[in-house]
């Protein structure tokens, strides 16, 4: 059948056998699509990819805009206003010249803007979000043209042949072709949280409900364990997973604690603000009715009222905030660490403690076997990375292997028992799987063992994968062509010649030399295998720890003649009785700029933590290399800790900072015993089962390149390169995001202060008229407020950030002198204009003077944008003054405070823009008087900052 005539809708695959699905699919299990049927099908089904809609509507997105209180409160105002404006009009009381609605129009402009420019960035943060979950997408194994080798997962087609293993999110619809201990996770799907065993054997009645389908695999669903060979059927909409396309994750797009913490600001804010108003107006009534001045002032009072309502609301935070958060995280991705959930950017700042792995984050993750002891001889080894060249020497002399059979039976366990594959791409010799595996497959090729002979020779019949819980895994290998007598297999022939008449497959054991000699009851010596005795296992324990204690990862194997094939599952029982082979000791150095960064962390008051499932003395060589921990520290144990109980371990958290051979389940318990400390834990993670410690975790970090599926669905952060280095990075990006966040708060809401205040008290003083429109109020609190604090959000790291101690992220947004600085800098900020405003009003009203009466009311607006120019300059450090500061490390300021001063001027020199904001022109003298008040603000901070030098307190 060729590849147009495929079939056009789901088959029902579960109902056929391997062979007929594969005949169907024009498919074959060995080698696969060839690149040109793989082609065809693509432009025959489409990308494998499923039409998102998960996440809000537009519509929710855009109503959410409108039920946020402040907004409330200024749509109140227009309204109100417009009330007032329809009233002066209809009783022939408005002002000449004055154009009746201008209030309302322009509150409702904005409020509609607002909604909009709202609407415009949620939808964009979702849209970055989707594409940032797109690019960590999973790319998947395929066997094409014969060759195995990794795709995207949208580039599956129909007809694929795709290897599954444990931690894999399946990216399609297959029928399974073969698997081993194949176990699956359909929650997704089914709703069913149980595991589900998978047989490829069966055959399916046609109308088994989806749950039962026991011989397919579906999208979206996740290998627990085991692997499997899968031929895909479906891809894209056509998969169940697609059927049921409504089901689909949303998108996260839960507020960040910051933003939450706004909205509580916004509640305080909007009912202080309504205080002050009852305040203000039922003062002014009471003064005025005991003075007999009666309801005159009324609406004075009423429009002062909305003037200061519109004043406490700042327009402008929320969307500064939300640009200052997507910049943070195209910041962070630029450093290789891509933010998954929002909140991860500004709650980075706040990590106290990083749980780290060891391969891979730490070290380089690119292994090289050093030594091999078996039969109490250390075999040094030559060469460098996966290239299988290299020689075997004992006592500084080139070793002749053929005289150790010893070590070539180990040898040969070391390229079967193993499922990374070694290839050359463009001459360079690189490995496709685990690299522990590919340093072995290098090794057996440096003594002529050659994987892909072997695998032949000894085809794999089933297999107990690894995992971190088990740390081994065994193969079991037909004997047969040992049986025919091939000579050729000299190597291990003496090994099992006693099993070969009687026993018909071999099982071959690696992982962690103390669990795997644990079930070891007999050694591999010259030809034969003897009872392991009590000294044998001592001489190899003492080995273990030698190549260990130098940092080496460390293997033992061992291997077992049977009988018969034993079942799934079977892995405790089976894996007993073993024939020790050897140690195997590979390097995996140290990734060269952990340690700086391990330097950084602990002046940042963060402490690293190592947690690994390697053996104590290689964390504890590594950890000391790094300088997460020293000589003599405690290292703590799996088997250790699995005796403590939580209150225990609590007392412990603090004080280890190596965990070694410690299972994914221990991870959970740490980060755990680490909470319950007040600790604010970032935990990374690759496996399936770190996926539970990964959602416990303050921020959970998967690995990029080696992390699964299961766990990068789980994190906050995934790790682009894997490293170490990159977390602390990103934690210096959230320091930087979140202090910056924090310094424009202070700038807008320290000037909102002010305003109101100002406002407040025209009346109290006496002076006719309120000093401020709402449109005036709404031109500072977005542009001569907004455009600065946009600039402020990106402002460089003051050269400190890293060497203070972490903020908690539950302190409350007025914490650490925030909410002290915006009341007495609007104080500060009142002072000065109030001052000016009694002045300026009395000056204005002079006898003789030329000017408009009005003029007052133009100084105080001016004067306060002004001000605010010179608190945006000032307010780039909390501690340096401005002259010790290079101006162009922020641009933007500079550029902003120059651009909103022309704006400023224009509104007050432009004739058809005095008429629309109400101000008039000033005179040099007056607008001199306006620039040496508003300095005062500049002056008052820069005094501060000396003030407290002085006194040695550092603001932070
Ligand atoms: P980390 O958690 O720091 O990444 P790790 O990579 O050493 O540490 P695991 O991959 O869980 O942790 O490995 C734990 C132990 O299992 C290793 O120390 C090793 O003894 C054994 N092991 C690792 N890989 C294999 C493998 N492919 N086959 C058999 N045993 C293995």
């Amino acid at each position: 059948m060729s590849a147009h005539s495929l079939p056009e809708s789901t088959h029902l695959w579960h109902g056929l056998e391997v062979e007929k699905a594969l005949e169907m699919l024009d498919s074959d299990a060995n080698s696969g699509l060839t690149s040109q049927e793989v082609e065809q099908r693509r432009q025959k089904y489409g990308l494998n990819e499923l039409e998102e809609n998960g996440g809000r509507s537009p519509w929710q997105i855009l109503l959410d805009q409108f039920t946020n209180i402040m907004l409330l409160m200024l749509i109140a105002v227009a309204l109100i206003s417009g009330f007032l404006d329809l009233l002066a009009l209809t009783g022939g009381t408005l002002k000449p010249g004055e154009v009746p609605f201008k209030d309302t129009i322009a509150i409702m402009a904005i409020v509609i803007l607002n909604g909009i420019l709202g609407y415009v960035q949620e939808s964009r943060a979702e849209k970055a979000l989707a594409a940032l979950k797109k690019l960590s997408s999973p790319s998947v194994r395929v066997l094409r043209d014969g060759k195995l080798g990794d795709v995207a997962a949208k580039e599956l087609v129909p007809g694929d042949v795709m290897l599954l293993e444990a931690g894999v999110q399946i990216a399609a619809d297959g029928r399974l072709i073969e698997q081993s201990n194949l176990q699956v996770r359909e929650s997704a799907l089914t709703g069913e949280a149980e595991a589900v065993n998978k047989q490829a054997i069966l055959t399916l009645p046609e109308d088994a409900p989806l749950g039962d389908r026991l011989n397919s695999v579906f999208q979206g669903t996740e290998v627990l364990q085991g692997r499997a060979k899968v031929l895909v059927t479906d891809t894209g909409m056509r998969t169940e997973l697609g059927k049921i396309a409504a089901m689909l994750q949303s998108v996260d797009g839960e507020p960040t604690p910051l933003q939450q913490r706004m909205t509580q600001l916004g509640n305080v804010l909007v009912s202080g603000s309504l205080i002050l108003v009852a305040i203000v107006v039922g003062g002014g009534l009471i003064h005025d009715l005991t003075k007999g001045i009666g309801w005159k002032n009324l609406q004075e009072l009423v429009e002062v009222s909305l003037s200061m309502a519109v004043a406490v609301v700042p327009e402008g935070l929320p969307a500064v905030i939300t640009v200052t958060l997507a910049l943070g995280t195209q910041r962070m991705v630029k450093h290789h660490a891509l933010i998954r959930k929002l909140p991860a950017v500004e709650t980075l700042g706040s990590v106290t403690t990083i749980c780290s792995d060891k391969t891979g984050t730490l070290t380089q993750n690119k292994m090289v076997v050093q030594s091999v002891y078996t039969n109490n001889s250390t075999f040094r080894v030559t060469g460098e990375g996966y290239t299988p060249i290299g020689d075997f020497q004992l006592n500084g002399e080139k070793a002749s292997l053929d005289e150790c059979p010893e070590i070539s039976a180990l040898l040969v366990s070391c390229a079967v028992c193993n499922d990374a594959v070694l290839q050359q791409q463009q001459g360079v010799w690189a490995i496709l799987g685990d690299p522990t595996e590919g340093a072995l497959v290098t090794l057996a090729g440096k003594a002529g063992i050659e994987q892909d002979q072997w695998s032949s020779k000894l085809p794999r019949v089933a297999e107990f994968p690894f995992s971190s819980e088990r740390k081994r895994m065994s193969v079991i290998c037909q004997l047969e062509a040992v049986a025919t007598g091939d000579t050729s297999l000299t190597a291990i022939d003496p090994a099992i010649a006693g099993f070969v008449e009687s026993e018909q497959y071999l099982m071959f054991t690696k992982g962690s030399p103390e669990l795997t000699l644990e079930r070891c009851t007999k050694i591999h010596l010259g030809n034969h295998s003897i009872p392991i005795s009590d000294e044998h296992r001592s001489q190899i324990l003492v080995a273990n720890d030698q190549m260990a204690g130098k940092g080496l990862r460390v293997l033992g194997f061992a291997y077992k003649p049977l009988a018969e094939v034993p079942p799934d599952g079977s892995e405790d029982t089976s894996e007993v009785d073993l024939v020790w082979l050897g140690l195997v000791g590979m390097l995996d150095a140290p990734r060269p700029e952990v340690r700086a960064a391990v330097q950084e962390c602990r002046h940042a008051g963060i402490r690293p933590i190592m947690i690994t499932g390697d053996h104590q003395l290689t964390a504890q060589a590594i950890a000391i290399d790094l300088g997460i921990a020293q000589e003599g520290d405690r290292v703590l144990t799996g088997k250790e800790l699995q005796l403590l109980s939580d209150q225990e371990l609590e007392t412990q958290v603090d004080l280890v900072s190596i965990y070694a051979r410690v299972s994914p389940e221990h991870k959970l318990r740490i980060v755990q015993a680490l909470q319950r400390r007040g600790r604010f834990v970032a935990m990374t993670g690759d496996g399936v089962n770190d996926a539970p410690a990964l959602k416990q975790a303050d921020i959970g970090i998967a690995m990029g390149i080696t992390g699964t599926d299961v766990s990068k669905e789980a994190s906050d952060m995934i790790l682009l390169d894997d490293n170490f280095a990159t977390i602390v990075a990103a934690t210096k990006e959230g320091r930087v995001v979140y202090t910056n966040i924090r310094r424009f708060i202070k700038y807008i809401l320290g000037s909102n202060i002010g305003e109101v205040l100002t406002i407040a008290a025209a009346p109290l003083l006496g002076l006719g008229g309120v000093p401020l429109s709402p449109l005036q109020i709404l031109w500072m609190n977005l542009v001569t407020d907004g455009l600065p604090a946009l600039a402020l959000a990106v402002e460089p790291p003051e050269p400190d950030v890293m060497q203070r101690p972490p903020f908690s992220p539950r302190e409350s947004i007025f914490a650490r002198g925030l909410g002290s600085y915006m009341i007495r800098i609007g104080i500060v900020f009142a002072v000065i204009t109030i001052i000016l405003m009694e002045w300026a009003y009395h000056h204005s009203h002079a006898a003789g003077y030329q000017g408009h009466e009005d003029t007052w009311k133009t100084m105080v607006f001016t004067s306060l944008c002004l001000a605010q120019m010179g608190h945006a300059i000032a307010i780039r450090s909390n501690n340096r003054l401005t002259i010790e500061m290079n101006p162009f490390s922020n641009p933007f300021v500079l550029g902003s405070v120059i651009v909103t001063t022309i704006l400023q001027l224009m509104l007050i020199y432009v004739p058809p823009l005095q008429s629309f904001f109400g101000t008039h022109a000033l005179s040099l003298q007056e607008l001199a008087i306006c620039i040496g008040f508003s300095a005062l603000m500049f002056v008052w901070i820069e005094g501060e900052k000396i003030f407290f030098r002085f006194m040695g307190k550092k603001s932070v």
